[in-house]
């Protein structure tokens, strides 16, 4: 594994750093108080390729890899984690899952208007009843001559409401049935399907999560993603590569309650010198920033073995769960070292505090991970 970073990386560091200085910090505030999902935003980081960076340059993107993609959602999440978790789940999730297991005709279909941020993107796994546990899903597709008939809510769902698109995992077969779950691409604005209740999140607010709706919605059968009854299989690969993106949305977060902290603790004087200069507060730091280095190689080995194609269930796991972890330790510490400014919203801390424990859910909770760890060493 090659440690130094790339000059694509660099380049990519340099462009995404620029545009969340300029495009997001001075709004973040505003959308998380108001719960506001920046669609406009997301066209912008579309035109800035932010959409498009595992893209094969046939269908619109920029043909490269995962230290590109993780190093650009390092740099979001290190201002604005809900910005990062949405173009994680944007670029991993919906887009990953068709480029992975679309046909030529649907790649061409959907992946330039995703990849260019034209359309936003959507995924439905999670119900109210199944999240950890969704080979229990309910939302049932029906065969009716040469479309299917979706029936069901899925919650939780990223752009629930904004996204153009959803793939959306349906039962097709028996409860229980690992090879009786379908992935479907589902277009906003066809009859029987609609957003239901948005959430009302303790962090990542700036990021949409909604109920998505199917009542009698009819799709047409070459809207299915792969063969019929393999959704599951697919799901689970679209998550081994997901949780890379997950993994750098909390190394991200991680990194910038660190900055923040480092700042803050030079500027604060307290007993006529900087808070720094207490070991107390110098080795909170010292731990923050070893445990990020070590998140760090962790996240970089899984997007390295996902660039050559290598079987990475494991280290992305790894990645996920202990990035997920740096990222609320170090939230903590942040608010910890900020003292009673920490705890408002005139400073950052509270904000890394809030939207870092999201890390330790979503794709999978840090309990998931331990026991797809365990699967994997005890085989
Ligand atoms: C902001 C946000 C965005 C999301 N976006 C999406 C999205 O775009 N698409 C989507 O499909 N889903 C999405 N989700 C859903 C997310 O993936 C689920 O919340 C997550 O998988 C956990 O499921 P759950 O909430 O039902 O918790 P549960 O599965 O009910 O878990 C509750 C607790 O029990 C523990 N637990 C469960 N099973 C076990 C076990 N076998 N062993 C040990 N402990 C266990 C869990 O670790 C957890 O601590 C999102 C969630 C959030 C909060």
């Amino acid at each position: 594994m090659e440690f130094s970073i790339t000059e694509s990386q660099k380049l990519i560091q340099q462009t995404v750093r620029d545009f969340a200085a300029k495009h997001i910090r001075p709004k973040m505030m505003e959308w998380d108080e108001a719960q506001i999902f920046p669609v406009e935003l997301f066209k912008k980081m579309g035109e800035t390729g932010l959409m498009g960076i595992l893209i094969p340059v046939e269908y619109g993107g920029a043909g490269l890899g995962y230290f590109e993609y993780v190093t650009a959602i390092v740099e979001v999440s290190r201002v604005c984690g809900s910005i990062g978790l949405s173009m994680a789940a944007h670029n991993s999730l919906c887009t990953g899952h068709i480029l992975q297991f679309g046909n030529e005709m649907q790649k061409k279909k959907w992946i330039p208007k995703l990849a260019s941020g034209e359309w936003i993107g959507a995924w439905g796994l999670t119900e109210a009843n199944t999240g950890s546990d969704s080979l229990r899903m309910r939302c049932v597709a029906k065969k009716d001559g040469k479309d299917w008939i979706i029936n069901g809510t899925k919650n939780w769902i990223t752009h629930g409401i904004s996204g153009d698109v959803c793939v959306v995992l349906v039962r097709t077969g028996e409860l229980l049935d690992s090879r009786g779950i379908t992935a479907i691409v589902v277009e906003k604005g066809t009859p029987g399907f609609k957003a239901g209740k948005k959430e009302n999140k303790l962090g990542m607010r700036a990021s949409e999560t909604a109920e998505i709706i199917f009542e009698d919605c009819r799709i047409p059968e070459e809207n299915i993603l792969g063969e019929v009854g393999e959704g599951f299989i697919q799901a689970m690969k679209v998550l081994d590569g997901g949780r890379i993106s997950i993994a750098a949305l909390g190394l991200g977060i991680a990194k910038g309650a660190l900055d923040a902290s480092i700042k803050y603790s030079k500027e604060r004087h307290q007993f006529g010198q900087p808070i720094s200069n207490f070991q107390g507060i110098a080795f909170k730091l010292a731990d923050m920033s070893t445990e990020i280095e070590a998140a760090e190689l962790l996240t970089m080995q899984a997007a390295d073995l996902k660039n050559r194609g290598e079987p990475v269930t494991k280290q992305s796991a790894f990645a996920k769960y202990y990035a997920s972890e740096v990222a609320v330790r170090a939230g903590t510490e942040a608010v910890q070292i900020f003292g009673g400014y920490g705890y408002t919203k005139d400073f950052p801390a509270e904000k890394y505090y809030r939207d870092s424990k999201l890390c330790t859910i979503g794709e999978g909770t840090s309990e998931i991970q331990k026991l797809v760890i365990a699967r994997e060493i005890l085989k």
